[in-house]
């Protein structure tokens, strides 16, 4: 059985910096890390492989060299092999075109079974790209697992709604996007983290997957970007006091003619 986990690797932190004349995000310089749901979705293709050594679990990404990190540290939790989808052709790429870039690289691996993403990246946060690979391979999709079953190639899965769960069925092969709840990551072993340094981890560049620039980089992206920001923290709030609902109607109503609102 072949996986294929897509995984990111986001900036390790909330306060994202903006490029103010692309809108893009700057990278340069800010410490980053595996993205939390893509950890989930890599240990329930290890969970597969525990319970079948056969199996085998490929990690694909597409970002910049430094995306190597990320994926050694993927094999040194178990992960057999690595892509990495890299090139300047792909650079400025939004969810569509970065779902083109991936599903190309995945169709280029080949004969695969089962395809977990991360439910949404903490940076980009659009939660776009995973349901986008599926439609290009054209193979079901299922998103928001948080719990998986397998039993030969028929799958079940509970689907986290706001209120409750949607029990799913599927057969291979599928995308499922997974979130927290799912499970718990796994840490690094010594003997991975060893493996993961020696690896070789395959580069792959737009060419070698068959992508030019109608369906990748900034050129091919529809989607515009024309602000983006921090919003500035809110003023301090008031609040209204008195001992009953009725006093504190009465107050509330006072304070809002006090500021003309009412
Ligand atoms: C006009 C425009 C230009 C942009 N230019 C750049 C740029 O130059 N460089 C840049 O890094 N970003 C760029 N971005 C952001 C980029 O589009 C998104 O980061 C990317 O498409 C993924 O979307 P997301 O972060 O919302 O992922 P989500 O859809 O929230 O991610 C869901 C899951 O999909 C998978 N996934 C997402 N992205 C990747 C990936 N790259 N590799 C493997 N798996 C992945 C992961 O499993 C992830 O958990 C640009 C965005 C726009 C709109």
């Amino acid at each position: 059985m072949k996986i294929i986990v897509c995984v990111k690797q986001v900036p390790n932190t909330n306060e994202i910096k903006i490029n103010p004349e692309t809108g893009t995000l700057i990278r340069d310089g800010v410490e980053s890390i595996l993205n939390h749901d893509d950890a989930n979705a890599l240990e329930e293709a290890l969970k597969i492989k525990d319970r079948d050594p056969k199996t085998e679990v490929i990690v694909l990404t597409m970002g910049p060299p430094q995306a190597r990190e990320m994926l050694e540290e993927c094999i040194a939790m178990g992960a057999d092999e690595a892509v990495l989808l890299s090139d300047r052709a792909l650079g400025g790429s939004d969810t569509w075109a970065t779902s083109n870039a991936l599903a190309a690289g995945i169709r280029k691996i080949g004969n695969y079974d089962l395809i977990f993403a991360g439910r949404q990246a903490i940076d980009g946060d659009t939660a776009q790209v995973g349901p986008q690979i599926a439609e290009k391979l054209g193979i079901p999709q299922i998103t928001y697992v948080r719990e998986f079953q397998m039993e030969g190639k028929r799958i079940t899965v509970q689907r986290a709604l706001e209120d409750g769960y949607q029990v799913l069925k599927t057969t291979m092969p599928c995308v499922l996007t997974c979130i927290k709840e799912l499970n718990t990551p796994r840490y690094m072993s010594i003997r991975g983290i060893l493996k993961g340094a020696a690896a070789e981890i395959k580069v792959w560049s737009a060419e070698d997957i068959g992508v030019n620039e109608e369906l990748v980089g900034l050129k091919a992206s529809p989607t515009n970007v024309y602000r983006s920001f921090t919003p500035k923290p809110k003023g301090k709030g008031v609040s209204v006091k008195g001992d009953t609902a009725k006093e504190l109607a009465g107050n509330l109503l006072a304070e809002l003619k006090e500021k003309h609102i009412i």
